[in-house]
């Protein structure tokens, strides 16, 4: 057989997420904030639906956590047709991806996460597949090869990246709507909790839930994340209900300021500040002094600190701003070079 199995390609449900997929919104109404590609959204579902067609492709892009796999999983039942879902790099060869298409039903979609991460070969079959539901085959070898156009449903690809930089210019001409996700504002976080804390059942007071979307990072994955560790915590030393003091000591506890920043937040914030004397510094090199990978450092830490204003990107590279200095209680002396590259700007 040419395909991998076709069980590992479409991912399967993590055991550990089986909390998640219980919190997980399942309708548009559902799901809070977003309002903008929401609103997209619902007109685009409601005109397909009108015409009786598929959804136009979808490219949602944004740091992880905001809601993409949501949104996709989302749109498959607010559209009523099945949901394939797997990612870049599990489409190993273009053998596996053919299998996935040929097994698609008309209006099916297709959820293809880390979009940024298929393989040269495999986004050649994707082209055809995606603009003329046509899937190329060659059959036979050397000069008596013949290429074969199969006919594919219409069907729709729900792409996710982080990195929308990365994706290739002819892929991403592909996709008929693409949605930025932003991180949520405090108010939407605290309604996320709120859900969540009554999905599980955990008393809460507004001023613990708020305190918990103070320090999610705009994140609702984070969010959830937290309330489940401080409903731990709230069990065990507290008499159960979420709390301010509560949540303000068990994310102490966690190593979550009030701000959200994390240890690895502050490490690269550290080291830009105190080894490299403000910046300009490279991400590898940033990367290396914390020994973390690049790529979480720009898809997870980087966004945030941007976000809260305690970094700027130069052409020269990460500068650390007086808004940094200030919440570490540091005087504000930037290298001239520091300087100089935020006037380049
Ligand atoms: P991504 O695909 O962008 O990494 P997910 O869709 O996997 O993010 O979302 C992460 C978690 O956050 C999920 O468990 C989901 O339940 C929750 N979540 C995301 N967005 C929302 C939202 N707008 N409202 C409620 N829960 C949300």
């Amino acid at each position: 057989m040419i395909a991998k199995d076709e069980d590992s390609i479409l991912a399967g449900r993590r055991p550990e997420d089986s909390v998640d997929m219980a919190l997980r919104p399942t309708t548009l109404n559902d799901l809070i904030g977003q309002q903008g590609v929401k609103d997209n959204l619902l007109i685009q579902i409601q005109a397909s639906k009108q015409r009786g067609e598929a959804l136009e492709h979808v490219l949602f892009h944004g740091p992880p956590g905001l809601g993409k796999t949501t949104l996709a999983h989302i749109l498959a039942s607010e559209m009523g047709v099945n949901i394939k879902v797997t990612s870049g790099p599990a489409i190993e060869r273009a053998g596996d991806l053919a299998a996935i298409l040929t097994n698609l039903r008309a209006g099916d979609i297709l959820f293809i996460d880390e979009v940024h991460r298929l393989g040269k070969l495999v986004e050649e079959i994707l082209y055809p597949a995606m603009e003329d539901y046509a899937l190329d085959i060659i059959i036979g070898k050397g000069p008596a090869a013949k290429s074969v156009r199969l006919k594919l449903p219409r069907f729709t690809v729900v792409g996710a990246t982080t990195r929308l930089a990365l994706l290739s210019a002819p892929l991403r001409a592909r996709f008929g709507a693409v949605y930025r996700m932003d991180y949520y504002d405090q108010e939407s976080l605290a309604a996320i909790i709120r859900r969540g804390a009554k999905l599980l059942k955990v008393p809460f007071e507004e001023d613990g839930v708020q305190e918990i979307a103070r320090r999610a990072r705009g994140t609702p994955r984070i969010a959830l994340r937290l309330l489940r560790r401080v409903r731990d915590f709230a069990d065990v030393r507290a008499a159960g209900t979420i709390t301010r003091s509560v949540a303000e000591e068990s994310l102490g506890m966690l190593s979550i300021d009030p701000l959200g920043l994390d240890e690895m937040d502050r490490r690269v914030l550290l080291a830009i500040i105190d080894k490299y004397d403000g910046g300009p510094v490279g991400l590898n090199t940033i990367s290396a002094s914390v020994s973390e990978e690049a790529d979480t450092i720009m898809d997870v830490v980087e966004p945030y600190l941007l976000q809260c204003g305690f970094i700027d990107r130069t052409a020269q590279g990460r500068v650390a701003t007086q808004l940094a200095y200030q919440h570490f209680n540091r005087e504000y002396h930037p290298s001239a070079s520091a300087q100089a590259s935020l006037f380049d700007e």
